[in-house]
């Protein structure tokens, strides 16, 4: 097992198929980012991931997902997850692990057999405004209604839907109602994610909107219950009584959640991040070219992991990569 000097066992594993990305969403993208038109040879291939995640799931990994970048513009995208049946089908393992996916939802109408083939029941969709137009000012593109389309597509195929949503001051929070209202009709489980600071995402702290405030404001509007929170979950959950979905609050910044941490995370080239905010990297991907044995490497990473924040002090000048480079 992947357990840590703070006894923090990790079985989560956050797998980043590529920084490539087919919106630019101001919070997360750097301006100037550009992105190579074919998979850079430093990239895993389908097959290195798929060795790289049977290690980990020897290692007591239980959970895997997918992310990026956008996962789904990689063009071996469907061969990747569908190598996860393997580890996910319930009539040949003991231990299933859990697939999931992050996505902006642009491509996931190609997707719902391979997401139905490779058990994959669970899809966290970032969609942070119910405006076309400022959907268009905060990605850049003008997507919103095949976002919107494919959110309703997902549900009526019986997925688990999560929608993530950055909030943040003087963007967006005026919509908190809005998505909440959207939980009414729809088995739909919206998370509003405190804004992160990234290198070159132009975060300030004015740009915070706490829990505390949305959860007063939602409670302003609507008749809100608590709901209980299992081991490990990073989410504040309620539900407004009555209504078919819940929402619930990510609160990375005002109340981190990094003593109960079961997360690690691999980049597209193949390094172990042991948290979202370390700055050190461990590289995997180049040892298991030349044949070398990576589990030391991973085993020293996991000792290594530091008590929160990857060490550092989340400020205005936080050093890390971005947040498509380490996948969110
Ligand atoms: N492209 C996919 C998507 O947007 O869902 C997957 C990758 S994206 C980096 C993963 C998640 O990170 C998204 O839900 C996104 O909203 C969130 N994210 C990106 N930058 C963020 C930031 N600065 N603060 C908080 N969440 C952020
Ligand atoms: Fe792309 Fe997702 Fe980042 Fe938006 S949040 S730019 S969709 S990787």
């Amino acid at each position: 097992m992947l357990i840590d000097k703070f006894g923090r066992v990790h079985d989560y594993l956050r797998i980043s198929l590529t920084e490539s990305c087919n919106l630019r969403c101001k919070y997360c993208m750097p301006e100037d980012y550009t992105f190579p038109a074919v998979l850079p040879k430093h990239y895993m291939t389908a097959d290195e991931i798929d060795h790289i995640a049977k290690i980990f799931i020897r290692l007591g990994v239980n959970k895997i997902r997918l992310t990026g970048g956008e996962p789904l513009l990689r063009k071996d995208a469907k061969k990747i997850i569908e190598n996860f049946a393997k580890y996910t089908s319930v009539d040949t393992n003991e231990n299933p692990i859990k697939l999931t996916i992050t996505t902006n939802g642009i491509l996931v109408h190609q997707f719902i057999d391979v997401f139905q083939n490779a058990n994959l029941h669970s899809v966290n969709l970032s969609l942070d405004t119910l405006m076309p137009d400022r959907f268009e000012n905060i990605t850049k593109r003008n997507s919103f209604h095949k976002v919107l389309s494919n959110m309703h597509l997902l549900l009526q195929n019986n997925f688990h839907v999560k929608l993530n949503v950055v909030a943040m001051k003087g963007v967006n929070d005026d919509e908190l109602t809005d998505f909440i209202q959207l939980t009414r009709d729809f088995p739909l489980h919206v998370r509003f994610i405190e804004f992160m600071p990234f290198q070159g995402n132009e975060w300030n702290k004015n740009k915070l909107i706490s829990y505390k405030e949305m959860l007063d404001r939602a409670s302003h509007f609507f008749e809100v219950i608590p709901l209980e929170n299992k081991k490990h979950d990073t989410a504040k959950k309620f539900k407004v009584l009555g209504h078919e979905g819940t929402f619930a609050f990510i609160n990375t910044m005002s109340e981190p959640f990094c003593g109960d941490c079961n997360r690690i995370r691999l980049t597209a080239d193949g390094k172990l991040k042991n948290c979202l905010f370390s700055k050190g990297e461990i590289d995997l991907l180049t040892p298991l070219r030349t044949g070398e044995n990576i589990l030391p490497l991973i085993l020293s990473s996991i000792e290594n992991k530091q008590q929160k924040w990857g060490g550092q002090e989340l400020f205005d000048n936080t050093e890390n990569r971005s947040m498509i480079a380490i996948g969110g």
